[in-house]
């Protein structure tokens, strides 16, 4: 499988940016990159095409920055946000959840409405945690 993610592209931040911080991942942070690009991120932009990462890898005050969770997948470099360009959320939500192993899949939209799937991969203990009911 050839994979065209990059970490730079996993660890890009306009808020790191912004604030001036290094948003660098450790080599075991690098490696939960990796398995994410391969187990499931790579599969879908191979399936659907162009996908677009707004967030990947952050430490803890980009994290903060951008109020996620304390005990947040993207901590570890075990998730990323993404918006597909070439084919619907559902889409997308459907083939991680139905064909993949992933930890977390969620179909999320913010105050302001913009949406993102947010999908998580871990190494060991996937706990397949989805919301099925994002149409509702
Ligand atoms: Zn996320």
């Amino acid at each position: 499988m050839n994979l065209n993610f990059t970490i730079t592209e996993l660890c890009h931040s306009d808020k790191a940016i912004e604030h001036g911080i290094k948003n660098i991942p450790s080599l075991a942070e690098c490696d939960n990159l990796l398995n994410l690009i391969y187990f499931v991120l790579q599969p879908c932009r191979n399936k659907f095409g162009a996908i677009k990462v707004t967030s990947g890898f952050r430490n803890k005050e980009v994290n903060k920055l951008v109020n996620g969770a304390v005990n947040s997948n993207h901590l570890t470099g075990c998730a990323c946000d993404i918006i597909p360009l070439n084919s619907t959320f559902k889409q997308v939500y459907d083939y991680i959840t139905q064909i993949l192993d992933y930890d977390e899949c969620y179909i999320e939209t913010n105050s302001k409405g913009v949406r993102w799937l947010h999908v998580a991969f871990r190494i060991k203990g996937n706990r397949f945690k989805h919301n099925p009911n994002y149409l509702a």
